[in-house]
């Protein structure tokens, strides 16, 4: 394999052949653009090994405690108790990993098609909001939901689920207290001024916000700006690459806008009808 500009890689072979009319057999240059396949590659292979890392974090924070339990912390009622809290809260977080890297795999692999419905989606944001109340009310965060009204979108009401609840769950978890997630559901405008037949579902927070730098590179798998701050949320560091996979498939486009500090937008335009 060879390098040619652009950092594209090539396969090259030679393959005996004999030509019409020649005597000698001559050989026949073969040569084959392998870079999408070697990107893919290693792609997977970068995966599996951060996998590996995430799910030996809690393996090994449960073993260390468990371990020290057995070796006489257990003897001390309040240490015991701390202990055994932890190992809980580090199950909880192999469960959701394990949860999210089965769920990818199920997006990527297509292995569960979209059952697509009419949704009414002021109904449906109700439900979200209904669904993340005790979740935001533990910090005195307000959600605000508004949506245009006979608002209706076709898609997969189950991953529909999962793509606002993910976002809203982020608003949440990287505004500080008594801060503000807001989402509001609207046709886009067409270029007339008349409505389009594209849907806009956007989910803002008062929050952190992420820096500039990071901004494209947080829909990758286990990408975070800070791992501390995301593990103490509970996060795990797959949700926007989820969200994004979703979005996807329903032919949407997904973006994000944010101030450090001031607060982070994510907007999702999703087609009103599946074809
Ligand atoms: P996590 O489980 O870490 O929240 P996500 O894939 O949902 O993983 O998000 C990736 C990273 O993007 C987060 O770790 C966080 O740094 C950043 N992020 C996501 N949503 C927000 C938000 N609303 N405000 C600030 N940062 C965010």
């Amino acid at each position: 394999t060879v390098y040619y500009p652009e950092e594209r890689l090539l396969r090259i072979g030679l393959v005996p052949m004999t030509m019409s009319g020649e005597e000698e057999p001559g050989l026949l240059l073969v040569m084959q653009d392998i870079t999408a396949i070697r990107r893919l590659e290693n792609m997977r292979s970068e995966f599996v090994a951060n996998v590996s890392h995430e799910l030996k974090t809690p393996v090994a924070a449960v073993k260390g405690f468990a371990e020290t339990l057995l070796s006489g912390a257990m003897d001390d009622r309040d240490t015991a108790i701390s202990f055994l809290t932890i190992i809980n809260e580090e199950s909880d977080r192999l469960n959701r990993l394990i949860g999210d890297i089965l769920e990818l795999s199920k997006i990527e692999s297509r292995r569960s098609p979209l059952q697509f419905s009419p949704i009414d989606i002021p109904h449906f944001l109700n439900r979200m909001t209904e669904l993340l109340y005790a979740d935001a009310a533990k910090k005195s965060i307000t959600l605000d939901v508004q949506s245009e009204p006979e608002l209706f979108l076709e898609a997969d009401e189950d991953r529909l689920g999962q793509m606002v609840m993910n976002l809203m769950q982020n608003g949440i978890n990287y505004t500080p207290e008594g801060g503000m997630v807001k989402v509001r559901a609207e046709f886009v405008a067409g270029e007339d001024g008349e409505d389009s037949d594209i849907v806009r579902i956007t989910v803002s927070d008062t929050g952190i916000g992420i820096p500039k730098k990071d901004m494209q590179r947080i829909f990758e798998r286990f990408y975070r700006v800070d791992k501390a701050r995301s593990r103490s949320s509970g996060g795990t560091g797959l949700g926007l690459s989820i969200v994004k996979h979703l979005v996807e498939l329903h032919n949407g486009t997904i973006r994000v806008e944010s101030t450090v500090g001031v607060g982070s937008r994510f907007i999702m335009e999703l087609p009103m009808l599946h074809q």
